[in-house]
């Protein structure tokens, strides 16, 4: 039999009802002959609920009890979802990620899966049980202790275990209906996306598209497994995300140049002004980043004015990180010998996406004119063979948005859009 693997998200299992549902839909799919495997996230918004009573009795919760609380919300939402199946007559277990055999390393928060060793699914679905699996945490390897995969985590969970299981496919549900090329909260006409590719949707999540974990996209490109991201709120048919052939073998007509338009405002852009254009400074200056642990994103360096032989170097990075760059930037001051430290945080990133760039000349032109014409002017660029960046005034993201959705005729009709729930989870 043909094991199908669901994930809901938090929206999907909100409230006892929602719940209930989601049950019925899982029975469905267990009565049209396959093998379920479904991995759940915690009720509506308990995982931030449980965080903000952590800040409340400690101001830097430890690691390793923060994940023991957090892990907490999956497992309400499982047990629950395994009450109700069993109401409608099915046998369903319910499996926390450490019984579901999820083994990760020990970084608390942010732990990464190493293996997955499903014995106890394998077992209960042979017995003709659904198994349900919490999401977002395992167990690690070395210090035995419960550990979390990181926000958003869930999806990872269910493309493992999905993969482990050498399942037919990974399905998704949240409260949209699918990916669009844009968020239809900035842009009414976005169009649901048919089929879109790893590659394609990697860039989307990287720059900002926040339907699907980045790790869960990764994981399902190495292993080449279809997710089928769909509404848990409605039977429309979704986005399946899928190998670039398979995207040209679905496509009925010509395959778009540009598939999506994302846009990103959690980060922040440090200046560092006045830096001595000699070798080594830029090393200095990142390496000090890097020991932080800070994610840069986008870099640029000015030529240096003639003059003064002094350049400036723009870099962008998370927002929740900037103060700890520029108190490990203020400590380079001597060494680099810089002028000053800008830092703005009133920033955004707006990013087309295709891998039909690829191919076409003019891509980069067209955006830019786009973004012109609309009065909107951009700080920063990056590119990557099937991706362009531009960061822009954070007041200006929805319009710059727009203006690259039109100009590559993203757009549809009609209102395509409907968000059910609301949080996108
Ligand atoms: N409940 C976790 C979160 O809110 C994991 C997930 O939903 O994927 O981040
Ligand atoms: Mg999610």
């Amino acid at each position: 039999m043909s094991i199908v693997v669901q994930k809901y998200g938090g929206s999907p299992v909100a409230d006892a009802t929602s719940i209930k549902r989601v049950a019925q839909r899982i029975v469905a799919t267990k009565k049209a002959g396959h093998d379920v495997v479904v991995v759940v996230s915690a009720m509506g918004d308990t995982t931030d609920d449980l965080m903000e009573l952590a800040n409340q009795v400690s101001p830097l919760p430890p690691g390793r009890e923060l994940d023991m609380l957090l892990t907490a919300g999956e497992r309400i939402s499982m047990a629950l979802l395994a009450m109700a199946i069993g109401n409608l007559g099915q046998d369903a277990r319910s499996f926390t990620g450490s019984q579901a055999g999820v083994i990760t390393d020990s970084e608390h928060g942010r732990a990464k899966i190493i293996d997955v060793t499903p014995g106890r699914i394998e077992a209960a679905l042979a017995e003709g049980s659904i198994a349900i699996v919490a999401g977002f945490q395992g167990v690690s390897q070395t210090s035995k202790d419960i550990t979390t995969l990181g926000r958003g985590g869930s999806d990872t969970t269910a493309v493992a275990l999905a993969t482990a299981l050498k399942a037919e496919v990974c399905e998704i549900y949240s409260d949209v209906d699918g990916i669009f090329t844009a968020d239809p909260r900035i842009v009414p006409t976005a169009r649901q996306i048919p089929r879109i590719s790893y590659e394609e949707m990697l860039e989307m999540a990287a720059n900002g598209a926040k339907i699907l974990h980045l790790r869960c996209v990764e994981y399902a490109r190495r292993n080449n497994m279809p997710i089928h991201v769909r509404s848990s709120f409605s039977t429309k048919e979704g986005t399946w995300v899928v190998d670039a052939e398979s995207v040209k073998d679905g496509a009925n007509m010509e395959q778009a140049i540009i598939s999506g338009v994302a846009h990103d405002r959690s980060e922040a852009k440090i200046t560092v002004v006045g830096v001595p254009d000699k070798v080594g400074e830029a090393a200095s200056i990142f390496r000090a980043l890097a020991q932080a642990a800070i994610n840069i994103d986008m870099v640029v360096q000015n030529v240096s004015a003639a003059a003064t032989a002094l350049t400036d170097i723009s870099f962008t990075l998370p927002r929740e990180d900037g103060q700890k760059a520029m108190t490990a930037l203020a400590r380079l001051k001597d060494d680099v010998g810089y002028e000053r430290l800008q830092f703005e945080d009133s920033v955004g990133k707006v990013s087309i996406i295709g891998a039909g760039m690829r191919s076409s000349p003019g891509i980069t032109a067209s955006y830019f004119e786009s973004l012109a014409n609309a009065g909107v002017n951009i700080e920063m660029i990056s590119t990557s063979e099937i991706r362009i960046s531009v960061i822009v005034a954070e007041n200006q993201v929805d319009a710059a948005v727009n203006a690259a959705h039109e100009a590559f005729g993203l757009g549809s009709d009609e209102v395509e859009a409907v968000v059910y729930g609301g949080t996108g989870r």
